[in-house]
């Protein structure tokens, strides 16, 4: 589903983000990016959503190889993933259930579709009974489940979450794992970055990076056979 090919980035003046960074991952896989505060997380999930460019190699999605994507397309491409993504905010001045449907109404859907879909979204993340309140009235993994639900409310194939349980406490950290989980359960490919070792043994493979080089990679055994 996604292949990266000795992808390398550098950033003015010098800055080293990835290098010569190859791996592939199947669908239905839950991938972890593991690895210290700028190593380069960000930058291959951005990569994989397009809103990044590799300095040089390929990055393919679907077969398809998305660094030549032209820019009118880049929409509907992103359409069909679920980011969650560190600078992407909450509405504070809008109900949760207003930010979840916030992506279908962009994309044309009608209120009750909207409202009925949200509804579901947020169903799945345990937040149903949080629909009409507002995002600051929430605890931070309540907040965080909040952005899960209107990532997923496309129903995306593919997830994508930067550090989805940074400033989390355990509790807060375990139920947005536990969300993204189920998404993958149900086949959707998730690939989250994490600085914190702690959940990673719930990944079919964690691709460790540091200092943008790719230092090793741990698939599990079950995974190592099927893919
Ligand atoms: P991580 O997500 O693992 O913390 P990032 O992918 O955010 O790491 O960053 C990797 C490196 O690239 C860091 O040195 C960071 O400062 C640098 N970097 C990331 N984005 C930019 C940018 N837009 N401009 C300049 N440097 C950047
Ligand atoms: P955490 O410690 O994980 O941040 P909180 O203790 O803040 O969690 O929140 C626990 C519960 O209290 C949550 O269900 C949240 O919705 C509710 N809550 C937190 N802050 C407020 C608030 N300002 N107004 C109303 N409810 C709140």
């Amino acid at each position: 589903m996604i292949e990266f090919k000795q992808v390398s980035k550098h950033f003015p003046p010098g800055i080293s983000a990835l290098s010569d960074i190859s791996f592939s991952i199947g669908r239905g896989e839950l991938v972890f990016l593991a690895g210290p505060s700028g190593a380069g997380k960000s930058t291959i999930l951005k990569m994989i959503a397009a809103m990044e460019r590799p300095s040089s190699g390929q990055v393919l999605v679907n077969g398809q190889d998305i660094t030549r994507l032209k820019s009118a397309s880049l929409p509907y491409f992103r359409r069909n993933l679920g980011l969650i993504l560190q600078d992407h905010a909450l509405l504070l001045d809008r109900t949760v259930v207003a930010n979840v449907m916030l992506p279908l109404l962009i994309s044309g859907a009608s209120r009750d579709d909207a409202l009925m879909r949200a509804t579901t979204a947020l169903e799945k993340v345990n937040l149903a009974d949080k629909a009409e309140a507002y995002p600051l009235a929430l605890s931070g993994g309540e907040q965080q489940r909040v952005a899960i639900a209107r990532a997923i409310v496309n129903r995306p194939q593919l997830i994508l979450a930067d550090e989805p349980t940074a400033y989390l406490d355990r509790d807060n950290a375990t139920q947005v794992m536990n969300a993204l989980q189920a998404f993958q359960a149900a086949g959707v490919t998730c690939i989250i970055s994490s600085h914190d070792e702690e959940f990673l043994g719930s990944a079919s493979r964690v691709i460790y990076l540091n200092q943008g080089k790719q230092s090793q990679t741990w698939q599990s055994a079950a995974m190592a056979t099927s893919s």
